[in-house]
């Protein structure tokens, strides 16, 4: 069992030494240091905003599946919007409905918060305001003094700390997203616009393709039909409108769509997880080490998962290194075989996007994993009919049989991701190769 850090917070005396020290307390390191101080860890988590504020503050989906793998208890009435609600994806050109799947919209104001009092619970402090600026050997820089832990937890995002001297993300790699929950001001109006697209009121309409191939606007209107939420995202380094602006012109356009509630907007990194997430001292956890899931940029189930992996690593005794080399073989894979697939996206335009969701190469299966962020299922009946109408569009054929092919490499090599660190760069090598990138 673990030693508990120098000084007993318990007896009101502020400890100067940890056993681990969080930095972020968003959803990744608030449940980081929950799951850290539930295994006996003496832990500190520093966060540069005030706690209310930290980490994402709108509408988030997440696979339920993603909380029980973790260990969160699922969210309850007034933290969810209901259960999974079907997914209709209208490009311009074709259209697939997703009718199961496991995903919730889950307010993230609250499930932050509610990890954050469990992490406290658990005995971790909560520093509020503190600024990680460096890493200085033992010790982390904060604007509020050093502070000494054996081992620091990098959860501080996109835009952190980057305490791993990690890569800065491609700007090819960052999707521009925004979301943000309205009133409904006309209920009517509101059942017109979603008749028009075929799709019940409390479904989710997706529209893909309006700026570029990966883009997405995706509405709902919440059970009640009192509120509804926007979700928009894109790539503008690739000369296309940012989702925030996407976001801004749909509302604008929609009159029964009234006051805005809350919401926000930022940058999501849609790379494969970093190659390196660890050294002897730090770790890299959620956003912070890319653990997005790259097809449509969803990192909280991901964080969550990766948290407790590295909770449950360092409390049996393992180590940073561990963690890194599990979550690689267990988990990069899986972001990988899907970075092929949002590579391949972003690159298509929207008549293409629409082509291959017209002819029903996207099927709903395949659909749904993407949504729920699992492989998808290998149906040789469902491959046999997709070649059939393949055979008559050569050209598509190529470009899909040479994503299918690296997809299923890439996820090998993530399965056989190198013990030794000194062979993880020609690792990597091969995983962009791969990639083409
Ligand atoms: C508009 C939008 C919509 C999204 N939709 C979805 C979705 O539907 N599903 C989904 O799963 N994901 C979605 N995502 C992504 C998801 O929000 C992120 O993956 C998730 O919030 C990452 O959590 P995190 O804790 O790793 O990082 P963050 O939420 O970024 O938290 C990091 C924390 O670290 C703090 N911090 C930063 N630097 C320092 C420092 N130097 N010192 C101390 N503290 C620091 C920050 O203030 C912040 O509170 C969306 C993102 C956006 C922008």
């Amino acid at each position: 069992m673990w030693p508990k850090g120098a000084v007993d917070s318990a007896a009101g005396v502020s400890r100067s030494h940890f056993d681990v020290l969080v930095v972020g307390a968003g959803s990744s390191g608030a449940a980081a240091a929950a799951f850290l101080a539930e295994a006996g860890l003496a832990v500190v988590c520093v966060e540069r905003r005030a706690l209310a504020e930290a980490g994402a503050r709108w509408v988030n989906g997440v696979p339920r599946a993603a909380f029980a793998e973790a260990g969160v208890e699922l969210p309850g009435e007034g933290e969810s919007f209901g259960r999974p609600a079907p997914f209709h994806l209208v490009a311009p050109s074709g259209r697939a409905c997703v009718r199961e799947h496991d995903v919730i919209d889950v307010d993230m104001r609250r499930l932050v918060a509610r990890l954050q009092e469990r992490a406290a619970r658990a005995g971790a402090e909560l520093r509020e305001r503190v600024r990680v600026t460096r890493r200085d050997g033992a010790h982390v820089m904060t604007s509020a003094g050093p502070i000494e832990a054996r081992y620091i937890i990098d959860a501080s995002g996109l835009a952190g700390a980057r305490l791993l001297g990690q890569p800065a993300v491609e700007r090819d790699d960052l999707c521009a997203a925004a979301q943000q929950v309205h009133e409904v001001v006309d209920r009517d109006a509101a059942r017109a616009f979603f008749d028009e697209h075929d799709v019940r009121e409390g479904e989710i309409l997706g529209l893909v393709g309006l700026a570029g191939g990966f883009s997405v606007l995706n509405v709902r209107i919440h059970p009640g039909g009192a509120t509804m939420g926007i979700l928009t995202g894109s790539i503008p380094s690739l000369g296309f409108a940012s989702g925030k602006a996407m976001l801004d012109e749909f509302v604008a356009s929609q009159p029964w769509i009234g006051a805005r509630i809350f919401g926000g907007s930022g940058a999501i990194p849609l790379r494969r997880s970093h190659d390196r997430l660890a050294d002897d001292r730090v770790a890299l956890l959620g956003d912070a080490a890319c653990q997005v899931f790259p097809a449509h940029g969803s990192g909280v189930g991901a964080g969550m998962i990766a948290a407790r992996l590295l909770a449950t690593t360092l409390a049996s005794g393992g180590t940073l290194r561990d963690y890194e080399v599990a979550w690689q073989r267990r988990h990069g894979g899986l972001n990988a075989f899907f970075d092929v697939f949002r590579r391949w996206n972003q690159a298509v335009d929207a008549a293409t996007l629409g082509q291959v969701i017209g002819l029903g190469l996207v099927d709903e299966s395949t659909l749904r994993a993407g949504i729920d962020q699992v492989l998808p299922p290998v149906d040789a009946r469902a491959i046999a009919s997709k070649l059939r109408v393949l055979a008559g569009q050569p050209a598509l054929a190529a470009r899909i049989a040479t994503t299918a092919a690296r997809s299923a490499l890439v996820h090998t090599l993530y399965r056989n991701y190198p013990r030794r660190a000194d062979r993880v760069a020609t690792w990597a090598r091969a995983v962009d190769w791969v990639l083409g990138a």
